[in-house]
């Protein structure tokens, strides 16, 4: 058992008010430690560091000597690939495949692909006359933003906190992190790396602890913060936007969804089936971009919901290093009460159980984790909770529809915007749809595909502005035009 602390100004510290929390597996509910709790000044500490290493040794590197110095956090987490990786399924139970293939390769890989992009971003440059005869030429400059504050969810924690702290370090600001309460351990062992690989004190900087009245309101109403970026639920993020409004700082929000996967009947059937598998289960459906509202077109309806019930009934809950383990728990016991909470509201709304809508039954020594079925509804309105809100737990309601006109209007009947899927052999008929349906990313015959030059985020109430590749410029830099007259 360990103590998780603060990383500030270089250092690992205990907070002054004492104040800490445990920190429990959710595969079976043991103690892996106590975090200790960032107030007002720690968070304040934080803050300053993160201010005053903008002007010391970090705001003098080139841009091509600053990343080099984080290309060096690649080698480094890969050298301690174990450590993150036991670290991470404490925090999250989530099985070692996925951890080991997902979680920590692509954490550390966030690094290296913004130092490439960023190393190699240009600016415009105009020139024209002026009304006396001389030349007048503007550039483009790009200069940090600042201190960032990047406020984290728990789904998968290194690797959304390095998608915002790798562009945000690369563009030569300094962070002070919030990670989910649920997972503070990768993030806070981040610090160990960011010392070993030489970047300056106070460039990176965790403050763990909960969101309202504790380190992430602090953080996000602090007045020395340039920026927030925040990944997680619609409802927080209009609090932060809200917070963020006082000094006019921008944030940048990659919130909740309700997505949607929508089949044909022409579709390569297996592929649609494996894929619609994964994006409903896997993660236990702790994936922001996973489905949970699956639309098929009536001749291969039944064919369908039999072909991925029988996917779900496969999916073996187990221990994280256990190979035959196909899912792991949820990530919390609030979470599970939340999830099993809207299991409950299908049942009472009339849903046709297809299977789960439960806890597993397991062994005595696992009794006490977060488990959940996999689980999926037929048969219920478009109205239904389960079928407008997001619920983040392995499950999905599967309707029939009959024509392309009928299918976009029920995928768009919803406040989110974030991901879809489409299965169908009619590349033009895809490509259509997907232009036509109101969301930020947008897969045909696949999903969670990524190239990270692309733009992520989301659409109507799944977020606010785009990051990845160049689009991460325009929130962790600003972009100043100088004017030369001559
Ligand atoms: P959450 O909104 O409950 O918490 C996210 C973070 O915000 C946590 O660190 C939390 O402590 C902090 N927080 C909470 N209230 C705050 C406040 N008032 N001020 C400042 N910080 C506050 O989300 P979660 O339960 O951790 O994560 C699940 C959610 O994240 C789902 O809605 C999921 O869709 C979303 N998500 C979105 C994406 C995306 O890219 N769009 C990716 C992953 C997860």
């Amino acid at each position: 058992m360990t103590d998780i602390l603060n990383f500030i100004n270089g250092e690992y510290v205990k907070n002054a008010s004492g104040k800490t929390y445990e920190k429990r597996n959710p595969v079976d509910n043991a103690l892996i430690g106590h975090v200790h709790e960032a107030g007002q000044p720690e968070v304040d500490a934080a803050v300053a560091a993160a201010k005053a290493a903008l002007h010391g040794p970090w705001g003098q590197l080139s841009v091509v000597d600053r990343c080099k110095m984080l290309d060096g956090l690649v080698d480094e987490i890969n050298r301690r690939f174990d450590d993150f990786l036991q670290a991470e399924i404490a925090d999250t139970g989530k099985p070692a495949h996925l951890a080991s293939h997902v979680d920590i390769p692509r954490g550390a890989a966030n690094f290296k692909i913004f130092t490439d992009t960023i190393k190699n971003a240009s600016t415009e440059s105009f020139e024209m006359r002026t009304p006396d005869g001389k030349t007048a030429r503007s550039y483009g400059v790009r200069v940090p933003r600042g201190v960032i504050a990047i406020i984290c969810p728990w789904n998968l924690p290194l690797l959304l906190m390095t998608w915002k702290a790798g562009p945000a370090l690369a563009c030569g600001n300094t962070v002070v992190v919030k990670p989910s309460e649920a997972t503070p351990s990768t993030a806070t062992m981040l610090g160990e790396v960011m010392n070993k690989v030489g970047i300056p004190k106070g460039v990176y900087n965790v403050v763990n602890g909960f969101g309202v009245n504790s380190a992430g309101s602090f953080l996000t109403s602090h007045k020395d913060v340039n920026g927030i970026t925040f990944t997680g639920e619609t409802k927080t993020g209009t609090a932060i936007m809200k917070a963020g409004a006082d000094g006019i700082r921008p944030v940048s929000l990659e919130l909740g969804g309700k997505n949607a996967a929508v089949v044909f009947a022409d579709c390569d059937f297996d592929n649609a089936v494996a894929t619609v598998t994964r994006s409903c289960f896997e993660n236990a459906g702790q994936v922001c971009l996973g489905t949970e509202r699956v639309y098929v077109q009536r001749p291969i309806f039944e064919k369908f919901v039999a072909a991925l019930k029988d996917k779900a009934e496969g999916m073996k809950p187990g221990r994280p290093f256990d190979p035959d383990t196909k899912i792991g728990p949820l990530v919390s016991k609030i979470h599970q009460a939340k999830v099993l909470r809207m299991y409950q509201a299908a049942k009472d709304e009339g849903a046709n159980i297809v299977t789960g809508g439960g806890i597993p039954d397991m062994p005595d020594d696992l009794k006490d984790g977060c488990w959940i079925q996999p689980t999926i509804w037929t048969g219920l309105p478009e109205t239904a909770t389960v079928v407008t809100e997001e619920i983040f737990g392995p499950c999905c309601h599967i309707r029939p529809f009959d024509t392309e006109e009928e299918v976009l209007a029920l995928v768009n009947a919803n406040r989110y915007g974030l991901a879809t899927s489409i299965h169908t052999q009619d590349i033009g008929r895809a490509m259509r749809l997907a232009s036509a349906i109101e969301v930020g990313l947008c897969w045909i015959n696949s999903w969670f595909l990524r190239d990270l030059r692309t733009p992520f985020g989301g659409s109507k109430q799944s977020g606010i502005g785009r990051e990845g590749g160049l689009h991460s410029l325009e929130f962790y830099t600003e972009l100043r035009n100088v004017m030369v007259k001559y």
